[in-house]
């Protein structure tokens, strides 16, 4: 009997180790990724109705969605933020963002992120136009450079191109809605060395990645790891609670950005 409770004991406290010294250090907090809305349009769609049950849930489970620069600041400053914070990002600048997802947000007052392929904004009709970017520009949505034509950095040795393609796609936001655009996402979540110095030269404050590169724990503001929403992820299941949970990068397997 006394065996049975000494080894019990030893269990707890080992796994209380592993949460306070292993686990618990390793909590980021998490930054969602959504792309286009609507109705099996793609593989990464989600509907407007289950966007809008994901981010009432959200609400309801006491999570406060903070903005990417909040979050980054935090990391600069070292500073730990609560558990209960998420961020909410968008790639490419669909015009579904707008009909379904701006008005969910604005609902919750939510603020959020959308990265725009600047060449596309305004001329593909599926895109975003420039006056909808203006108008959610007014509210707490922030703009960021997603390149101007969707190129995957990784494999760009011209560094004009380089520079175009990122310094570009931030000059471009911030000549048509007159506000600084001051995160860049990498296309694919793919990048090098180089394409995040010029990231850095362009004068972003931060970059978001995939599960692409290597930097832990989002402790790299240039490499910062985000958690893909889809449809699938409905509120009762498991896998949408695991990506909230600040731990789900923990377990996925890290792809090498380049
Ligand atoms: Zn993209």
């Amino acid at each position: 009997m006394r065996k049975v409770f000494l080894s019990l004991f030893a269990g707890i406290i080992l796994l209380g180790a592993f949460y306070f010294f292993w686990l618990s250090p390793r909590y980021t907090s998490p930054i969602l990724v959504y792309h286009d809305f609507g109705y099996e349009k793609s593989g990464s769609f989600v509907s407007p109705e289950n966007f809008n049950r994901q981010m009432e849930y959200i609400k309801k489970k006491g999570f406060e969605v903070i903005t990417l620069d909040e979050l980054v600041k935090s990391i600069k400053d070292k500073r730990r933020l609560k558990r209960n914070k998420v961020v909410i990002t968008f790639d490419d600048g669909y015009r579904d963002n707008f009909e379904y997802a701006y008005p969910v947000l604005k609902k919750f007052g939510f603020p959020a992120t959308i990265f725009l392929i600047t060449d596309l904004i305004g001329t593909e009709k599926e895109y975003l136009s420039w006056d909808e970017v203006r108008v959610m520009s007014k509210d707490r949505i922030s703009f960021g450079g997603h390149t101007r034509t969707h190129l995957y950095l990784g494999d760009v040795k011209d560094d004009k191109v380089l520079i175009e393609e990122i310094a570009g796609s931030k000059k471009a936001i911030e000549q048509k809605i007159g506000v600084t655009a001051d995160y860049f996402c990498y296309p694919f979540g793919g990048f090098n060395k180089r394409a995040k110095e010029v990231v850095i030269d362009a004068g972003y404050k931060g970059a978001c990645t995939t599960n692409r590169g290597f930097a832990r724990f989002n402790s790299d503001v240039y490499e910062l790891k985000r958690i893909k929403v889809t449809n699938s992820d409905t509120t009762n299941s498991f896998s949408f609670w695991a990506k909230l949970s600040g731990y789900y990068n923990l377990f996925r397997s890290r792809k090498n950005p380049y």
